[in-house]
């Protein structure tokens, strides 16, 4: 049987916009000795723009656009939708073996051409510097979340896209510095746009290039040098690292699959709620003990 006190928490946490999913959880949040972000969409609000576009001299950008636009359009993931919200196109394109690759990005065959646009996990490293290299107006692009388009294995267009760091993040990282909890960042994007999220919200540590198993790896690594750790996420990439994490925290606003994952979900995605939680929770074990 749940006793008053953990009741009391429970409800406590539901007005405050912290649902918690049992009685175990409040107690363990209050445990944790660190925190693992994700980036787009926890962090930052998800919501990329399209901020610059290169495309190789010999490219003709009327051919290619529609075809980015409608591989862009089979995916529903937030640099998806960037691009297809950039583009244009009034042409009937018809694509046919569309893959979707967790962390990496989409590719599709469109007539005899092969089609990639993804991270340069998807297009290979040496290409995409080779490409930043032979584009030196890319160096304005560094600290943005870079997208290549590859025809038949070779890179012919660059996206750069931004997005913005959660207003309230900053006031959150402080409070759970103040705690004594440690923070880190685990992101899918690369390492200059890592740099540039965590320096502004004021994490100290991260991991970029992270696919789906990277983040589960790097939960199990944290799992062992700080005992109680938490994750907070909102993607369906995000699932397998909240299960493996002593505590899932959803945003609010995350995938479905993200929040039932979860053992506690922040309604309103709302960031310094984590506190909240926490204090929630300090709250009952004190009357408990
Ligand atoms: P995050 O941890 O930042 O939420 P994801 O695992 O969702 O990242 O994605 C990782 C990376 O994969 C993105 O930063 C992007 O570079 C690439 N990517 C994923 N889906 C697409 C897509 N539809 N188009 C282009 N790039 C994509
Ligand atoms: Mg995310």
């Amino acid at each position: 049987s749940i006793m008053p006190a953990t009741l009391s928490a429970i409800s406590n946490g539901a007005k405050k916009g912290v649902l918690f999913k049992g009685g175990a959880h409040v107690e363990a949040i209050g445990n944790i000795k660190a925190i693992a972000f994700d980036k787009t969409g926890t962090l930052t609000y998800g919501k990329p723009a399209v901020t610059d576009v290169i495309f190789r001299e010999d490219i003709n950008q009327q051919d290619v656009i529609p075809i980015i636009h409608e591989i862009e359009r089979q995916s529903n993931h937030p640099i998806a939708d960037a691009i297809t919200q950039w583009s244009t196109n009034q042409n009937t394109i018809h694509l046919s073996n569309v893959v979707h690759i967790d962390g990496k990005g989409i590719e599709a065959y469109h007539r005899d051409d092969y089609w990639q646009i993804g991270n340069s996990l998807l297009i290979g490293d040496h290409k995409a510097e080779d490409f930043l290299r032979n584009h030196s107006q890319s160096k304005d692009m560094f600290g943005k979340t870079l997208v290549y388009v590859a025809k038949n294995e070779a890179i012919i267009a660059m996206f750069a896209l931004e997005d913005q760091l959660r207003e309230e993040a900053i006031k959150a990282i402080k409070s759970l510095n103040q705690l004594g909890i440690q923070t880190v960042m685990l992101t899918g994007d690369n390492e200059e746009t890592a740099k540039s999220i965590t320096s502004q919200a004021g994490i100290k540590h991260y991991k970029a290039n992270c696919l789906p198993s990277d983040k589960v790896a790097e939960l199990e690594r944290l799992s062992s040098a700080y005992e109680n750790v938490a994750m907070i996420g909102d993607g369906v990439n995000d699932a397998p690292a909240l299960a493996t994490a002593d505590i899932g925290i959803a945003m609010g606003t995350g995938s479905d699959v993200a929040l039932e994952t979860a053992d506690i979900v922040l309604v309103k995605s709302d960031l310094p709620k984590i506190v909240e939680a926490i204090k929630v929770s300090h709250k009952m074990n004190r009357i408990i003990k």
